[in-house]
């Protein structure tokens, strides 16, 4: 009996997140997040996707990712004196993502912007490096589900936070690469201006 109570709650559990979410997601207890200080909501759909990079080592498996989770929690928090982690979500080497403020609650991550982009960050430093194609393919693919979601406007436009900010942030090599992407502002816009 309690087997098949099992299957039985498996399967609903499957069937309402499983299936909704076609990447892993680290919830915030699943890497032990802290609480966070404060929150505000984040007014959706957004209309920017900015890349990150975490400007630090990368990570493959889901125990070290969460401790790098923690270490840029308490730095974002206890140095930076934020209310939480900046990024709205992070990308491990495996192409698991990890939830920051996620989709409801506004990020900080970049300034001016923050109100209307989710931040996205792949986990490590890619100034020499490409991240994993396993980060690139499940960038790409919270992105697409974000906007069948509804939380990202179908007409986005992606961003390196080097694009708004006087910053480095994410790297020459993450930057070439997204560049070519279709959503890239300059390609989808193609005028040098991000509107909103
Ligand atoms: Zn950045």
């Amino acid at each position: 009996m309690l087997y098949y109570y099992h299957i039985f709650l498996f399967t609903i559990l499957n069937l309402t997140y499983g299936q909704e979410t076609p990447y892993t997601l680290v919830s915030r207890v699943g890497w032990r997040a802290r609480l966070a200080t404060q929150t505000q909501p984040l007014k959706l759909p957004v209309q920017i996707v900015v890349v990150h990079n975490t400007a630090t080592s990368s990570c493959l498996d889901q125990e070290s990712c969460s401790s790098m989770m923690r270490k840029i929690q308490k730095h974002h928090m206890d140095v930076k004196g934020w209310w939480d982690i900046g990024y709205s979500f992070c990308i491990g080497g495996q192409g698991d993502v990890y939830e920051g403020r996620g989709w409801k609650y506004m990020g900080a991550h970049a300034l001016r912007f923050n109100e209307y982009s989710v931040g996205i960050a792949l986990i490590g430093s890619w100034t020499v490096e490409l991240p994993t194609k396993e980060q690139l393919d499940t960038l790409k693919i919270i992105i697409d589900h974000g906007v069948k979601q509804g939380h990202i406007d179908p007409d986005y436009l992606l961003v390196g936070h080097r694009d708004i900010r006087d910053t480095h942030c994410p790297g020459d090599t993450l930057q070439a690469e997204i560049s070519q992407w279709p959503h890239y502002y300059l390609n989808y816009r193609g005028n040098g201006t991000i509107q909103l």
